[in-house]
Formats: C-alpha cells, sequence, structure tokens
C-alpha cells in the first residue's frame, strides 16, 4: 500500500466539475408529486363515492373494504405503469433503522398470456419472511411469518432509475399474532392516543367545532459529503459511516467561514437534483445551506403531519444518498463522521394541528387562543420533566453519543428554552400574579392578551435540546442517521399522557368555574415542572451542577439511556396509551441494546483490520527508510542525535500501536464471547471496546503526523473534508 491511490483520487477531483441533471425540469408545481399517488391523483381517477371514503381513510385512519381496496388498487396500477412501473413492493420500517422493501412484479399469467396483475388484496397485506428482521425476542423463529400492511394515511409513491419505476406502498409491519415488528405502528397507535387526548382538552376548554388534532413535523436533517475517489479508500467510512482514525487537520472549522458561506458549484448541483427527485416524490423540501463545519450542509422541509413528515424523512435520506452517488460524492448521516469538528443532527420541529391546520402552539390573539396555549405549554413541560428519561431514550444509539454528552451540541441533559418573556409569563402565573409581561401590561389568563413572543432566529438558544422557538418546539438532541419515528412516538405519547392529566385534573374542580379551574391547574403544573426550564448556556459548567441540583438526569450514553424503556412507569405509560404492550416494549429495548453492540463491534473489527493492515505497515516503512537513512548518515560521521531522538519516539509510538492492537483484540474476544443479558453485553462494549478503540486512535492519530506522505494510504482530514 502506498499513497498512490490516494494521490490519483486528488488529481482526479482538481478537474471535477457540476453533474448535469439528465431532464431537468423547471416547473415545479407540475413536477411536485408527479409521483405520488395521492388525493389529487385518486380524485380524477376514482369515482366520487369511493373516493371520499378513501378520503377518510386517510385522513382519519378509518377501515378500507376490500371491494374499494381492488377498485383502489387497480388504479393505481394503471397509473403507475402509465410512469413505468413493472413492479410493485410494500416500503415499511423495521427496527433496523432505516426502511426495508421486497418488489413483486405485476407480471401474471391468465390463459397462458401474461398480464399486468395488482388486487386490492396485494395492495392492503403483504408477507414478507420476518425471520431476518430484529424482533427482540418477540417472534420465536419457527413463527417467522409477519406481514405488512397498507397504511392509508401515506400515499403510495414511484422510485425511479434509468432503467425501470417501481411503485412504494407504504406499510405497517406486524408479527401475526399481532405485534408491532416496526416504528411505524407505534407511531400510528401514538398520533391515535394524543388526537383522543387533545380532543378531550379543546372539548373542555369549549372547543366543540375541531373533529381531528394530529401531531406535525419539519425535520432539518444535516449532512456531509465526501467525494466519492477518497471515500472508497477509507475502509472505515464505508463500512460505518464515520472516519475510526485522521489526525486533527491544520484548518478545521475555526474560522467559521464555512456556515451560510456561499454553497460550492458541484454541491449545488446535487442539491437541485436531490430537490427534483425530492418533489416528484412530494417532500416539500424548502430550504438548503451550508453548515458549520466543512463539507456539512443541510435540508429542510415544509412540516407536514408526522406520520407522513417521518416517511418523507426517510425518503430524504435514501434520495440524498443516491444522488449524492450519481454525483460522485458519499453523502453520510451519521452523526459524527470526523472528530474534532461538529458532528450532525436532526432538529424535530413539532407542534399539533386541528384538522382545520390550526397550529395549537400559537399563542394566538384571543383569549380563548391564549389560554389554549398555556395550557399546551403546560403539558409540554410536564410531559418533557416527567419523562425526560424516555424521551432521552429514544435519541439514544451508539452514534448519538458522539454528541449527546460529549461536549457538542445539545447536552445530555434534557431541558426546555422557553424564552424570558414566556418564563416570565410561566413565572407570573406560578406567583399567582397572573403573569406581567416583560412590555408592562398585564395578563390574565382568558382575559387579556400574552405578550408578543419573539420568532426570529436571532432570539433563539442554540444549546437548548428542546426550544419553544415561536409556534412550534425544536427537539434538537435527535441523530442525524436515525428515523425521526422514535422519538415523535415518545413525544407524541407523553404529550397524550399529560393532556389526560391536565384534563383530570381540570375537570375535578370544575365547580369553580372552568377559568379558575385552568389557573389553579396550570399553576401547579408549572410550579412542579419548571426546573426543566432553562433560557443559559446548556453547555456551561454551571448548568451541569445546576442541572444536578435539580434533580434533572444527565444520562451521557447510549446503553445506561436505553434501560429506561423497561422501568415500570414508561411501561404502564405505554399500554395505558395503547401504543406499545409490555412484551413490545421490552424487546424494542433489546433490540437497541444489540443494535448498539453490533455496532460497537463492526467499529472495533473495521479499526483492528485498518490499524494493522494499513496503518502499522506504512509507520514501519517510514521508520526503516529513516533508521536506513540515520545508518548512512552515522557512517559519514555526522551528527543525527536530534534525528535519532525523532527515531526513538516514532519507534515508541509504533510499539504503543502494537501494544494498544494487542489490548483492543483481547478486549474484543472478551466481549464476544461474554455470557450475559443483551444490557450486559452492551455495558461490556461501552466499557471495554470503545476505550480501546479510542486508546488505538490516539497512537494512530499521533503516527499520521509522523510517517511519509508517500506511504500514508489513507486519505487525510485536510482531504476528505475540502476536496470538492
Ligand atoms: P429555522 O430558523 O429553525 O430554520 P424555520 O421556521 O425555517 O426555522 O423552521 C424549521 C422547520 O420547522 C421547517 O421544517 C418548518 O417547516 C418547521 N415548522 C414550522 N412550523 C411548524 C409547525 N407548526 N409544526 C412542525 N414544524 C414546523
Ligand atoms: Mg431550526
Amino acid at each position: 500500500m502506498s499513497s498512490a491511490a490516494r494521490v490519483a483520487a486528488i488529481r482526479s477531483i482538481a478537474n471535477k466539475s457540476p453533474h448535469a441533471i439528465e431532464a431537468r425540469s423547471t416547473n415545479v408545481p407540475e413536477l411536485f408529486g408527479a409521483n405520488v399517488f395521492g388525493l389529487e391523483q385518486m380524485r380524477t381517477c376514482l369515482p366520487e363515492s369511493a373516493y371520499q371514503a378513501l378520503k377518510l381513510c386517510m385522513e382519519q385512519g378509518q377501515h378500507l373494504s376490500p371491494d374499494l381496496a381492488d377498485l383502489v388498487a387497480n388504479e393505481m396500477k394503471q397509473w403507475a405503469i402509465k410512469r413505468g412501473a413493472t413492479h410493485f413492493t410494500h416500503w415499511f420500517q423495521p427496527m433496523t433503522g432505516s426502511t426495508a422493501e421486497k418488489h413483486d412484479s405485476f407480471v401474471d399469467f391468465e390463459n397462458d398470456k401474461v398480464v399486468m396483475e395488482f388486487s386490492g388484496k396485494a395492495l392492503i397485506k403483504g408477507e414478507p419472511d420476518a425471520s431476518s428482521f430484529p424482533s427482540g425476542g418477540l417472534r420465536a423463529t419457527f413463527e417467522a411469518r409477519g406481514y405488512t400492511a397498507w397504511d392509508p394515511t401515506s400515499p403510495a409513491f414511484i422510485r425511479e432509475t434509468q432503467n425501470g419505476a417501481t411503485l412504494c406502498i407504504p406499510t405497517a409491519f406486524c408479527s401475526w399474532t399481532g405485534e408491532a415488528l416496526d416504528e411505524k405502528t407505534p407511531l400510528l397507535r401514538s398520533s391515535e392516543a394524543l388526537n383522543a387526548s387533545a380532543l378531550k382538552l379543546l372539548r373542555l376548554l369549549g372547543d366543540e367545532r375541531v373533529t381531528h388534532v394530529y401531531p406535525t413535523l419539519g425535520c432539518e436533517q444535516e449532512y456531509f459529503l465526501i467525494d466519492r475517489e477518497l471515500y472508497v479508500l477509507r475502509p472505515d467510512l464505508v463500512t460505518t459511516g464515520r472516519t475510526l482514525f485522521g489526525a486533527k487537520p491544520p484548518k478545521g472549522q475555526e474560522l467559521e467561514d464555512h456556515y451560510f458561506g456561499s454553497i460550492p458549484r458541484r454541491v449545488l448541483s446535487f442539491m437541485q437534483d436531490v430537490e427534483q427527485e425530492l418533489w416528484k416524490l412530494g417532500v416539500p423540501v424548502k430550504t438548503r445551506h451550508n453548515e458549520v463545519a466543512p463539507s456539512q450542509y443541510e435540508l429542510a422541509p415544509i412540516f407536514e403531519r408526522t406520520t407522513i413528515a417521518s416517511d418523507h424523512n426517510m425518503l430524504t435520506m435514501e434520495v440524498l444518498k443516491q444522488v449524492g452517488q450519481r454525483h460522485g460524492f458519499y453523502c453520510t448521516m451519521h452523526e459524527k463522521p470526523y472528530a474534532g469538528i461538529n458532528g450532525s443532527g436532526k432538529h424535530n420541529n413539532f407542534s399539533l394541528s386541528t384538522g382545520t391546520g390550526e397550529n395549537l402552539l400559537e399563542p394566538g390573539k384571543s383569549p380563548e387562543e391564549n389560554m389554549r396555549f398555556i395550557v399546551i405549554l403546560a403539558a409540554v413541560l410536564r410531559a418533557v420533566d416527567e419523562y425526560s428519561d424516555l424521551l432521552r431514550a429514544s435519541i439514544a444509539h451508539a452514534g448519538n453519543d458522539h454528541r449527546l454528552g460529549a461536549n457538542e451540541a445539545p447536552p445530555a441533559i434534557l431541558s426546555i428554552y422557553l424564552g424570558d418573556q414566556l418564563t416570565e409569563v410561566m413565572e407570573g402565573i406560578i406567583s399567582g400574579q397572573k403573569g406581567t409581561s416583560r412590555k408592562g401590561g398585564t395578563m390574565k389568563l382568558g382575559v387579556s392578551s400574552l405578550p408578543d413572543l419573539p420568532r426570529d432566529a436571532t432570539d433563539r438558544n442554540r444549546t437548548s435540546p428542546f426550544a419553544f422557538t415561536g409556534n412550534k418546539f425544536e427537539f434538537r438532541a435527535v441523530g442525524s442517521s436515525q428515523s425521526p419515528t422514535k422519538p415523535m412516538t415518545v413525544l407524541n405519547t407523553i404529550m397524550a399522557d399529560s393532556l389526560d392529566y391536565l384534563v383530570t385534573e381540570i375537570e375535578s374542580r370544575m365547580s369553580k368555574g372552568l377559568e379558575t379551574a385552568v389557573n389553579e391547574v396550570i399553576a401547579e403544573v408549572f410550579s412542579k415542572h419548571q426546573r426543566i426550564v432553562f433560557n443559559g448556556n446548556g453547555y456551561s459548567e454551571e448548568w451541569h451542577a445546576e442541572a444536578k441540583r435539580r434533580g434533572l438526569p444527565n444520562v451521557p450514553n447510549a446503553v445506561d439511556a436505553l434501560a429506561c424503556l423497561n422501568s415500570k412507569k414508561n411501561i404502564d405509560l405505554f399500554s395505558r396509551m395503547n401504543v406499545l404492550s409490555p412484551a413490545e416494549a421490552d424487546s424494542r429495548m433489546n433490540i437497541q441494546f444489540e443494535a448498539y453492540s453490533k455496532a460497537i463491534a463492526i467499529e472495533g473489527q473495521c479499526a483492528l483490520s485498518i490499524a494493522r493492515t494499513m496503518i502499522l505497515p506504512a509507520a514501519q516503512k517510514t521508520q526503516r527508510d529513516v533508521a536506513d537513512s540515520l545508518s548512512s548518515a552515522k557512517t559519514h560521521g555526522f551528527a543525527i542525535e536530534k534525528q535519532s531522538e525523532r527515531l526513538r519516539d516514532m519507534t515508541m509510538r509504533i510499539e504503543a500501536l502494537v501494544t494498544c492492537l494487542d489490548d483492543l483484540a483481547d478486549v474484543f474476544d472478551s466481549a464476544e464471547s461474554h455470557v450475559g443479558s443483551e444490557f450486559d453485553h452492551a455495558k461490556v462494549y461501552r466499557d471495554k471496546v470503545v476505550p480501546a478503540m479510542d486508546r488505538l486512535r490516539v497512537e494512530a492519530d499521533q503516527l499520521e503526523t509522523m510517517t511519509d506522505d508517500e506511504y500514508w494510504p489513507l486519505p487525510k482530514y485536510r482531504e476528505l473534508l475540502f476536496l470538492h
């Protein structure tokens, strides 16, 4: 191995120009949703009564009759075939963190002739072999069958390549005994729970109009781009999505010149291609910009109903990767591709919307809207404080450990940023003054108005994991690579629980009149849960001390965070809300422990192999060259003291590297053979393998700075980060 491949890649990148889109369209309204079989398409092809029935299914999750399913399947097939589709697939989210698909063609025989067939049955139910998907012990292997069921709330769509097209039908994935084997089912269940609880509250507050409440979600998605020619020379990136080695480059993000900087042309062309693809799929992508770290970027759509927005985020991640390939990039959504440089997150902006599109976190202008807003705000505070462990667990995985608790945005302590004005309102309510706004006007709930709350970005606190941003909350601690489904399921569930709690409390005091009952209850809730509100700097030492004093949990690693998933309190919550049965909740925890152990095991193996076969030989070659050179210098009688020192230093480093290698291999073997629960296993990986990998990296990165560049086979940080 030498640096020849690396140098060739660098030369090649120097001459690259932006990749043009083959069939570019400038008519966005026409392009938007062109590959989606949504309500629009259905209206044009279904009889009115069928359309109305299907609309009810899609908007309110009602059941689809077999006759209607046949009708829809037939129209869907014709629509898809017209767009070149030959196959269909049920598209689902097993508990692997990504999506799964098994394709079937429409081809069938009728009287010995080939016909293109797609029945209602095939639309609403599929039976993939479930034995190879994680079930966490829910399903014994001999009962390997599971089934996928169409989720009519999410429209079907077509994925195209140059060579064909496939009709994708978003589905839920269950075992034959009815247990959820996927991420989507609990999300749908939690949305129903939230709808029921929110409606109860609205009725109690006197709203008879609203018939349906649903959560909304807008995911800001961060990612890194790396030129593929360099990427393929990094086995760590190929295998794990992040660099396991790499010395600090001379320039990182310290100049702060990348954020919102002008977008490189090759990257912009890629983004434009991504947008065209996503618009076709009905994903309303809206913003694009450079992020803080070199070669880091972000994309954000307009928010949608959470169930659809989360499907759309999964699609977005797929499209980013696939289009990236077309443009000669590798797109990594890993939370921490590079040490020493910002990682990536996924900011989940969320709110509650009524069926008529009213935002329930909009403070509003009228006293009624104000009261509703304050009650829902109180519910959020209670939810996040009471179940901060669950929220923390919902974002816990090996990749996110590099951000949370590792001195990077945001901290692992969950707290809520409200901003000064809203905090004053809260404090006013607690102290019984019914709130005095900063601008001097007095506020009495249900009588006069809330102060105008600032909504511009300058007033925001960027270090808070959970921030109120004018008319929505932004959950910023979500990992960039993870499906938004888990955190959103937890948010829906804990919100439903808190709304129920508020309803029960208010109802029990209704003899005092609605306004007094509401005032009392929210004063109590604010008072009990105000400890979760923190408007200061989330990175500071003081906050860590203060949070401890307040009794807020600080769980810096995924393994401990996941362990709360089977606490009695949380199991009861999921059962009460009909989101997860105790068996489902327990199995999910075990799947995640296993996923953690596997992720670390793969990283460990990969680190071993790179260090043994690429780093050690390169360093030894340099060592040999230097030793040879010093011998001949010595025979000529030259002074070589300083150089000898260097050689000694390098030799010691190589020794240390070999020691660390052996150590990692040993630790690894003992982790593999460790007998115990999934939890125990994960703890061994966390406590033994991760530190051994870190120690190995220190030596390897030092050697990178000493080894002859001509021998160094791995593209360096300065190349990965700045060449494209
Ligand atoms: P930022 O300054 O954080 O980029 P934006 O207003 O652009 O703020 O919002 C970021 C994301 O929040 C977008 O995806 C946007 O659609 C989404 N968003 C806005 N309002 C809501 C809402 N009511 N519910 C959910 N997401 C929302
Ligand atoms: Mg934002």
